[in-house]
């Protein structure tokens, strides 16, 4: 695993999509749909403290609640290893890791063995 493979160039994310694609410095094409990211949100108000992630299927209430817990309204640079997300129904407390990022990724080339997203993303 080299630097390159946690580094994103660039991230893609128009508004109202509900997939972010992110290229990574290594060319790889990362696809996250933003139910796997609001789902696997690691903030400690969204996982517990149990200090396993575990996938939180994001509120099917009305429509629009749901609507907005699945767009993202800014991806926002911490540092140079993580990136903040802040949703549209205000949440903005999870910070994933470049590194955390790459594990959520659903594209067919990561998912190749059949793995389906109800597996644990490794840290
Ligand atoms: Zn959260
Ligand atoms: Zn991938």
């Amino acid at each position: 695993m080299s630097e390159q493979h946690f580094r994103p160039l660039k991230i893609r994310s128009p508004r109202g999509a509900m997939t972010t694609e992110i290229d990574w410095a290594d060319g790889h094409k990362g696809v996250l749909p933003h139910e796997v990211l609001r789902g696997y949100c690691p903030c400690a108000g969204c996982q517990g403290h149990s200090g396993t992630i575990k996938f939180i299927q994001p509120e099917s209430g009305d429509h629009e609640g749901r609507r907005n817990q699945l767009e993202v309204d800014a991806f926002e640079p911490v540092g140079n290893y993580a990136i903040k997300i802040v949703w549209f129904d205000g949440h903005d407390s999870g910070l994933y890791s470049y590194r955390y990022l790459r594990a959520l990724c659903q594209c067919p080339e990561c998912h190749k063995d059949g793995e389906d997203r109800g597996e644990r993303p490794r840290l």
